[in-house]
């Protein structure tokens, strides 16, 4: 099975779809890491959605040989949240960008971290807009010690911290630079019965000139072999802990080790709609 996994995940879409990222972009490690993880977890692609964002980030969906999903700009995790109502089996990883999520989307995230469903949120966070050539995204300024909050760049979002605030039950960091231990939080985040984040820094090579892969590798750190990611506590003080120090923790910050069903935390099921008549619905909206 791990042998059959792996070769079908092997197997991308280029040949349907050319990749056409720029020659070092962290998109790439990210679609290793994608590839080793769902290798990893022994799913095939019949039991795995995966839902992409708008912009260069979101290009992974084609070049992924899965079932995949994506739909307007920002709408990422409300798609992925309605295929998890409607088919609670599927296994649905989101892979979208910084300003899908943390701008026109931000409303989207700080709800499914609250409704805690069981899906994967992978953020390829590269500080800009790529692919309409490098404007600021929400997280622009990351470690820049002249970046003056202003009417043009409003101050820097930080989707950990967002996601520790709102509720939800896994959050982890990784860097492209090193796809394994990416693929190993994707693996984690996964495996989380609840909504799982791993923010993963994925420099834009192109537009991004200050968060460069040299740039992460002097600042990533990995988090300390005795922080208890069970304590939402010792996350908030490891997060302040890091920002003091100037560094970028990478591994599980938080995971709630609680097990709520998650028929509690979700309002729909397939099993609710059962016999129901929606034709008169339909035929309102027709
Ligand atoms: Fe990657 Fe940036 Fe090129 Fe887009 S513009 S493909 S994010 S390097
Ligand atoms: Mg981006």
């Amino acid at each position: 099975m791990p042998e059959a996994t792996k070769s079908v995940w092997e197997q991308n879409a280029a040949p349907r779809h050319r990749i056409q990222w720029c020659p070092g972009c962290g998109d790439y490690g990210l679609l290793n890491a994608a590839k080793a993880a769902l290798t990893t977890l022994e799913l095939t692609p019949s039991e795995v959605l995966l839902v992409g964002g708008i912009g260069c980030s979101g290009q992974i969906r084609n070049y992924l040989n899965g079932n995949s999903f994506y739909g307007t700009h920002g709408g990422a995790l409300a798609y992925a949240l309605g295929a998890k109502m409607a088919n609670p089996e599927l296994t649905v990883l989101v892979m979208a960008g910084d300003g899908d999520t943390l701008a026109i989307g931000i409303e989207n995230f700080v709800h499914i971290c609250r409704r805690d469903p069981d899906v994967t949120l992978v953020i390829m966070n590269n500080g800009v807009y790529g692919l309409t050539k490098g404007q600021d995204s929400p997280s622009a300024g990351l470690g820049q010690p002249n970046w003056k909050p202003s009417e043009e760049h409003p101050p820097f979002i930080d989707p950990v911290e967002i996601a520790l605030a709102c509720g939800a039950t896994f959050i982890a960091q990784s860097f492209s630079g090193d796809p394994k231990h990416a693929s190993q939080m994707i693996v984690e985040g996964v495996r989380h019965r609840g909504f799982a984040l791993v923010n993963d820094f994925s420099p834009c090579v192109t537009y991004n000139k200050f968060n460069t892969y040299d740039w992460f590798r002097a600042h990533v750190e990995a988090v300390p072999a005795d922080h208890d990611p069970s304590s939402k506590d010792a996350a908030r003080d490891l997060i302040q802990d890091f920002r003091r120090r100037e560094k970028l923790p990478l591994g599980i910050i938080y995971r709630n080790p609680r097990a709520k069903p998650e028929a509690k935390r979700l309002p729909m099921w397939p099993q609710e709609l059962e016999g129901a008549d929606i034709e008169p619905l339909l035929e309102r909206l027709r």
